[in-house]
């Protein structure tokens, strides 16, 4: 038979960090977060795509609207420079909120499903005592 032998490739994933997961905590391999998310958590991989192409939208009308005040607006409003600041730090802010509130969610709904099944599993045990 053939021995198992090291790839350079098993030794460059010992050097490659781990991910933590953010709805288990599960550690997972660099190159294998994007599965783990599909496989054990596809509502979070659904939301997540749907939120990146959201989040994609939103920084692209930022761009548009720097741009715009560059060219156009500020030449007609003497201080949209300050209205444009505060967009984009609303915009910002709406992404991480709404990125970080709803992985809160799912973390606490993962964690009371799993805690639901730990604890039905506990009332089937026989009494010992
Ligand atoms: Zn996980």
């Amino acid at each position: 038979m053939f021995p198992s032998r090291s790839t350079a490739w098993d030794d460059v994933k010992l050097w490659l960090p781990k991910h933590k997961c953010i709805i288990c905590g599960v550690e997972v391999e660099f190159t294998q977060v994007g599965v783990h998310y599909q496989t054990t958590h596809p509502d979070y991989d659904q939301w997540g795509n749907h939120w990146k192409r959201l989040s994609w939208l939103l920084l692209m009308s930022d761009v548009a609207l720097v741009v715009l005040d560059a060219f156009f607006i500020r030449s007609v409003i003497p201080y949209s420079q300050d209205i444009v600041l505060a967009y984009l730090l609303g915009s910002m802010l709406v992404i991480i909120f709404t990125l970080v509130s709803k992985q809160r969610a799912f973390r606490e709904a993962w964690q009371k499903a799993h805690f639901q099944q730990f604890a039905s599993r506990l009332t089937m045990l026989p009494d010992v005592i």
